[in-house]
């Protein structure tokens, strides 16, 4: 009897789904999509944005690499994007109107499907921490304003003084954003139409998936030039423009967050995936292309499935963005022709 008792286990464990045995991981990141062109870069500018972003993406695979979490991943590498100027999040994130700083943020885990975000922050240094705080220590999806940034030093989360954020860059856009949109002004020439499509974009954002297979995305971003009665875009929202499910993928999105919301865009591939089995590419195509475009709207979103499989895609002529796989092969793109 002890025999067959045995036996049938070693069956029952024989039929169970097996480990995977290979288990891989992944990380993706952007630094916002928008009308990116060639002809209005320089060879140092170029070189300084895909250095940065391959400094933040090696961040978080030495972190995966070590057998690390996905979510301290995606915290670390966007921590670099946030103390980098050249970034719409953290230091360097643009102004609104009144030439003050709000800065939002998101992020999701994909095994527990908890989220937490932030927006309209003035003082938190590092918001993408704000947000996972948000997830861990308050019960809670998302905080806004001075409360937010009450709770984060609640939290003991590192705070600075405004200016800290604001680089002479963006006052200069700003400047040039509120001349360009003086209600008097009726006509805009090529160059300023170019210019004000420049200023809406430049959002960082994380997705990765770590050795226990688990998926976590995270954006944060200062939203749009000259914004104005607390806007707030899709970025710190949970569906739109962050969504992680271990089930399906991690993504996160940047672009004009009016569309973004309204398409429901991280949460819609998920549900692609997750209802009508797409892979994350023909899911991320369809959202971007089928609908977000449709309406009128444009940006890029990159993501992770939990195979590993890397998507990003956009409907702009550039986006700021790198992948990095578990053999350490880097891929760092600007343009959306690369
Ligand atoms: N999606 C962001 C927002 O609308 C902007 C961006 O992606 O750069 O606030």
């Amino acid at each position: 009897m002890k025999k067959v008792i045995f036996i049938t286990f070693l069956v029952w464990m024989g039929c169970k789904e097996a480990p995977s045995a290979d288990p891989t991981f992944g990380i993706v990141i952007h630094g916002g999509a928008g009308t990116i062109l060639r002809k209005n870069m320089t060879a140092e500018k170029e070189a300084e944005y895909r250095s940065v972003l391959a400094e933040a993406i090696q961040v978080g695979h030495a972190i995966l690499k070590a057998g690390g979490s996905s979510k301290e991943a995606v915290e670390k590498t966007i921590h670099v994007m946030e103390d980098s100027p050249l970034f719409n999040a953290g230091r360097g994130a643009v102004l609104t109107a009144d030439a003050s700083i709000e800065l939002d943020a998101s992020f999701m885990d994909g095994a527990t499907l908890d989220a937490g975000a932030i927006s309209g922050v003035k003082t938190i240094k590092h918001p993408i921490s704000a947000a996972i705080k948000v997830m861990e220590d308050s019960p809670h999806v998302m905080l806004s304003g001075a409360g937010a940034d009450r709770f984060a030093v609640e939290q003991g989360l590192e705070t600075v003084e405004p200016e800290y954020f604001i680089t002479e860059r963006r006052v200069n856009a700003l400047k040039r954003v509120q001349d360009a949109q003086k209600p008097q002004k009726t006509s805009w020439s090529p160059t300023e139409k170019e210019f004000l499509q420049q200023q809406r974009y430049g959002t960082v954002g994380c997705v990765a998936l770590d050795l226990s297979g688990n998926l976590a995305a995270g954006t944060s971003t200062g939203g749009m030039t000259n914004k104005n009665w607390n806007r707030i875009g899709d970025a710190p929202i949970i569906g739109a423009g962050t969504y992680a499910n271990n089930a399906t993928c991690a993504i996160s999105a940047t672009g004009w967050g009016e569309y973004f919301i309204r398409s429901v865009v991280a949460h819609d591939i998920s549900a692609l995936m997750e209802y009508k089995g797409m892979p994350i590419q023909e899911a991320a195509y369809e959202v971007i292309h089928n609908k977000v475009a449709k309406l009128g709207g444009d940006g890029g979103v990159v993501g992770i499935d939990k195979k590993g499989n890397v998507m990003m895609e956009m409907n702009t002529p550039g986006m700021y963005r790198a992948h990095m796989d578990s053999e350490g092969k880097l891929t760092v793109k600007i343009y959306k022709d690369e």
